[in-house]
């Protein structure tokens, strides 16, 4: 996968120097692959990863992370951008009801949909109505009234008397004034949410597409969420951009997220259409429905969940200027001072959050077993000590004394006999770097309290 091959080039964790164009060549040509693995679309890759190589190009180099990991960044952020950014929630109408309306192709999921939002809808105190407006296929007001049900809310449907043709491109009854009745109906009777459930082909047809305009026009939605299949894969470009030119919608909902599809439609549709992706849909239960993370999908599409919050964390956490700095001093002999231990001890603490992970990365075993000894609590303590003490104690610990230790524990809400401790610790850890300064080592590596 592309997280092993990936894995494979992070050898360490410091950075080291620029990006050049070759790693960043080499490192774009994993991401294009991974991409077109997870069926985004040709033309769509094509363009993002011409971006991602420009932006990659100029970027700053980062103290914490290594070239290919500073470009898997990069792509990630720009895959959580255009998938959306933050999660976009749906725009009530100030004057109720809401009006909702679904389009997409035959078996996109829209049905389904219908129910898992209206049941969602419900449990947050809204009294949604669906309307079937989707009067195409024989069994389909049928299949809304079931869904209707399961979900415990009502349903608008055109007379019984309408359904029943066998033929499948009877249109039976005016789906347009079906859907226009519906919203009159929620109005009406105090719906808040109206959710208008419209038909589909098998593919993009003219006829289906004017009805589906017709329908917009004629109830004049807040939302229009276009419904596709995530499994759908390359056809996504040309599906969503048929729905855009002729329907227009204000959101997108990926269906079918359980099945083994990487998520590459997302990408496609975000990208073509510009629309946000609103929801997920990830099962035929009413309860498989999640709103849409964008973090999680560049994660899915790039599969790679682990090494990306390994990059974030080692970003936040890790300051490898910092650790540059340390080691110099130590290797030119200048002696480790207190406040150095202090923000040694402050990075293995942001540390201690990444313990998991480590593991992962060859070489950081030894570190791993080290910090899982490794308790905060003690290093907010020395940090009080360490706080308390004036500059000159900081510097030279020589000079406390009795006084000065008991005016240290009082402003430390700590005891003596702790400042004593973190003394005696420091002192362990002052001799280790002078070791270490003679003889190579592990610079950066302070000793482990407790
Ligand atoms: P519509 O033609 O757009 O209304 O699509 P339907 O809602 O009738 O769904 C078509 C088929 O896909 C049905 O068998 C649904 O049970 C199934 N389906 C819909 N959404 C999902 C989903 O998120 N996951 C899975 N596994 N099946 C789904
Ligand atoms: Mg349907």
């Amino acid at each position: 996968s592309l997280s092993d091959r990936l894995t494979a080039t992070f050898k360490n964790l410091r950075g080291r120097g620029r990006l050049s164009e070759a790693d960043i060549d080499a490192t774009v040509r994993e991401i294009r692959r991974a991409l077109l693995d997870a069926d985004v679309a040709v033309p769509v890759v094509r363009e993002f990863t011409s971006a991602i190589r420009e932006r990659a190009l100029g970027a700053e180099v980062s103290g914490a992370l290594n070239p290919a990991q500073q470009v898997v960044k990069i792509v990630n952020e720009e895959l959580v951008e255009i998938l959306g950014g933050a999660t976009r929630t749906l725009v009530l109408a100030k004057v109720p009801p809401t009006v909702i309306m679904l389009a997409g192709l035959q078996g996109a999921g829209k049905t389904t949909l219908a129910g898992k939002l209206a049941h969602a809808l419900k449990a947050q105190g809204h009294t949604p109505v669906l309307v079937a407006a989707d009067l195409q296929r024989p069994n389909a007001v049928t299949q809304l009234s079931v869904v209707a049900e399961r979900a415990g809310v009502p349903v608008f449907a055109p007379h019984p008397g309408n359904q029943g043709a066998v033929d499948l491109d009877v249109v039976i009854g005016d789906p347009v004034g079906v859907a226009r009745d519906g919203v009159a109906f929620a109005r009406d009777k105090q719906h808040d949410v109206v959710i208008v459930d419209t038909a589909g082909r098998l593919g993009v047809d003219a006829v289906l597409m004017q009805q589906a305009a017709d329908i917009r026009a004629a109830i004049n939605p807040d939302e229009v969420l276009f419904v596709i299949d995530a499994m759908i894969g390359q056809d996504a470009v040309a599906t969503a951009s048929a729905f855009l030119e002729g329907v227009d919608f204000t959101g997108v909902v990926l269906s079918k997220l359980d099945g083994d599809a990487r998520g590459g439609a997302a990408l496609s549709v975000a990208k073509v259409t510009g629309r946000p992706i609103m929801f997920a849909s990830t099962g035929e239960k009413l309860t498989d429905f999640e709103v849409f993370h964008p973090d999680r999908m560049a994660g899915r599409i790039l599969d790679m969940g682990d090494v990306l919050t390994l990059i974030e964390q080692a970003e936040r956490t890790f300051d490898a200027e910092q650790a540059e700095k340390m080691a110099a001093k130590v290797a030119s002999g200048q002696d480790f001072s207190l406040a150095d231990f202090l923000v040694q001890m402050q990075q293995m603490k942001k540390l201690g959050s990444m313990k998991k992970m480590l593991g992962m990365l060859p070489g950081m075993g030894q570190m791993r077993e080290q910090l899982e000894n490794f308790d905060e609590r003690e290093v907010d303590r020395i940090e009080a000590v360490i706080q308390s003490m004036t500059p000159a104690e900081r510097e030279n610990p020589k000079i406390i004394n009795g006084s000065r230790r008991a005016r240290i524990a009082r402003g430390s809400g700590t005891t003596t006999t702790a400042v004593n401790q973190l003394l005696e610790r420091f002192e362990g850890a002052q001799k280790m770097m002078r070791q270490m300064a003679k003889g190579g080592g592990v610079p950066g590596m302070p000793p482990m309290p407790g």
